[in-house]
């Protein structure tokens, strides 16, 4: 089964994200386990973890199905040394959260060489932290994303990913997420059924589909290869309903989250209803 879904909101608190989930219709979510925006957030609670668990279990949503992202204030690859440390430390509480809840993954954004260090410095150090936090916890696979590799972000190539990948010591702990504006924003054309299976092709030959954990699905508000992070509603912007069809019709694309991150949170209902319109 496609399990499509969005990235909700906990306000209240975690244990609202099923909820929320399950009023759009989803089969699956992203979450924010803390405040995204700070570097400290109180502990989870047992009482909230407990509900957390009930409503993922009341609506249907398994662990592998459940994307939690980290706070985009983790820079994984800093050439400071005093912020790489705080990165690292931030990570593995966001990794500890992940096991509190029960779940399996952790979404995130490889890292930034602030044109300070080379990209390749900036790839062992994001590596190193992985496997640091990997060795650090138990159970949770370190889901990376790629990256529309707007600014300094690293990631928006497949052969950094795979790069990573090589450098990960536990591989049955790692992964990928691919967020198909960033696929797009960085130059991976998904405008066709032919340049979608290319570009999953160019996927699975440089990095491998097996490491596919879960996608974010947008649509992108610039046109290909912008190296502009900016998402729009599914087939409101510029690569089409092609790539979604094509995804929705993946056997690779078979019960791991499919995440809208699209703008407009009151269309999710529908834009769930339109992907799960386009399977064959
Ligand atoms: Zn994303
Ligand atoms: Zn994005």
């Amino acid at each position: 089964m496609k399990r499509v879904g969005a990235h909700v909101s906990t306000a209240g608190g975690v244990e609202n994200a099923p909820l929320h989930a399950a009023a759009i219709g989803a089969k699956a979510f992203a979450l924010f386990t803390k405040n995204q925006r700070q570097w400290k957030s109180p502990k989870l609670t047992t009482p909230s973890i407990d509900a957390f668990q009930k409503n993922c279990n009341d609506g249907g949503f398994k662990p592998e199905h459940i994307l939690p992202h980290d706070s985009y204030l983790i820079n994984l690859g800093s050439p400071d040394p005093d912020k790489l440390q705080r990165a690292r430390e931030a990570f593995i509480d966001e990794m500890q959260r992940v096991e509190e809840l029960g779940l399996r993954l952790l979404n995130f954004h490889p890292g930034s060489h602030l044109k300070e260090i080379t990209e390749e410095k900036c790839l062992q150090l994001i590596a190193e932290s992985i496997n640091i936090s990997l060795n650090t916890t138990m159970g949770v696979t370190a889901v990376i994303e790629n990256t529309a590799g707007q600014g300094t972000n690293l990631g928006n190539q497949f052969e950094q990913l795979a790069f990573l990948i090589d450098r990960i010591e536990d591989k049955s702990r790692i992964g990928i997420c691919l967020d198909t504006c960033h696929l797009f924003a960085s130059g991976y054309d998904l405008q066709s059924t032919e340049a979608a299976k290319l570009t999953f092709s160019e996927f699975d030959r440089i990095v491998g589909l097996r490491y596919l954990r879960g996608m974010h699905l947008n649509d992108a508000m610039q046109p290909l290869g912008s190296r502009v992070d900016r998402h729009a509603s599914i087939g409101k912007g510029t690569i089409g309903m092609d790539v979604f069809s094509y995804i929705m019709n993946n056997p690779a694309c078979e019960e791991i989250p499919l995440i809208l991150e699209t703008p407009d949170s009151d269309g999710w209902s529908a834009e769930i209803s339109l992907l799960y319109s386009l399977e064959g």
